[in-house]
């Protein structure tokens, strides 16, 4: 069962290290995802006994406060989300994003000369329903982050997010919609994701989508330990998840992915760690 509770926010554009601003319109994330960093900091003040993944406050005055917050400025670079998924699926029913971003795609077309550079990235497929919406935006990209294509282990680290081949699907709509696409192959799971036949599944699935851009990252596996640690104990990987703070381990995905990459030569790639 979810806890959802609406609650009302002082602001909506949150200055950010990421980008100049991030917007994240709920807090909490029914993605649930195993791995997540966002989790470790929310939960450091925010509903601190609860599972992450059990609830979601929704942040019902975010559209309210940024058609304030955004008056003044001619040119945003915004990041959806840092900490939360925007279009996780509470995001059918209380249409905060899709709301957030016609309001960004108003207020330029209001004035000519202003520009918000908007990055979106997810994990779900309901950011299709917003086609019209992204196609209004001057500046637009839509990632989707791909983390494994086996379902079984898929429903395990990412139980609330959309399937990967729904995923996939929703890039090869998005690119042939000519938006701006991109992938987080991200973090990549020791004994799950990281040799180098998965790899190049993942990076061709990808590749048929009509992606031209890969990020990939590595897991951050101490940040973050209780829930993964857990996992990986259950799965009989804790040895393999040990090592991805391992420099030589590291050195050696490194390798795998410019192996795989060297394949993919009108990929644009970047490796995060
Ligand atoms: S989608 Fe992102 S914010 Fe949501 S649980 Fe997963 S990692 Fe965390």
């Amino acid at each position: 069962m979810y806890k959802i509770n609406e609650v009302k926010v002082k602001t909506t554009l949150q200055k950010s290290k990421i980008s100049e601003y991030c917007i994240n319109p709920y807090l909490g994330c029914l993605n649930g995802c195993l791995y997540c960093y966002a989790s470790f900091i929310m939960q450091r003040w925010h509903h601190k006994d609860e599972i992450w993944g059990s609830f979601v406050d929704i942040r019902i005055n975010s559209v309210e406060n940024l058609k304030k917050e955004i008056k003044k400025k001619d040119k945003i670079d915004v990041y959806i989300s840092s900490m939360t998924d925007a279009y996780q699926i509470v995001e059918e029913k209380y249409k905060l994003t899709r709301e957030i971003l016609k309001t960004l795609s108003k207020e330029e077309n209001a004035l000519f000369d202003k520009k918000f550079i908007i990055t979106i990235q997810t994990k779900g497929e309901v950011v299709l329903r917003d086609l019209d919406v992204l196609k209004n935006l001057k500046d637009i990209t839509v990632g989707f982050t791909i983390t494994m294509l086996d379902e079984d282990k898929r429903k395990i680290f990412e139980k609330g997010a959309s399937e990967t081949y729904k995923r996939l699907k929703a890039l090869e709509i998005l690119n042939r919609n000519k938006i701006k696409t991109y992938a987080f192959f991200g973090p990549i799971l020791p004994g799950i994701s990281d040799d180098y036949e998965k790899i190049y599944k993942i990076v061709k699935s990808i590749y048929e989508t009509g992606t031209k851009e890969i990020l990939f990252d590595k897991l951050s596996y101490f940040k973050y330990m209780k829930r993964i640690k857990d996992i990986s104990y259950k799965l009989n990987l804790y040895n393999d998840f040990l090592k991805s703070e391992d420099k030589n381990y590291l050195n050696e995905l490194k390798s795998k992915i410019l192996v795989v990459m060297d394949e993919f030569n009108n990929i644009n790639y970047k490796i995060l760690f």
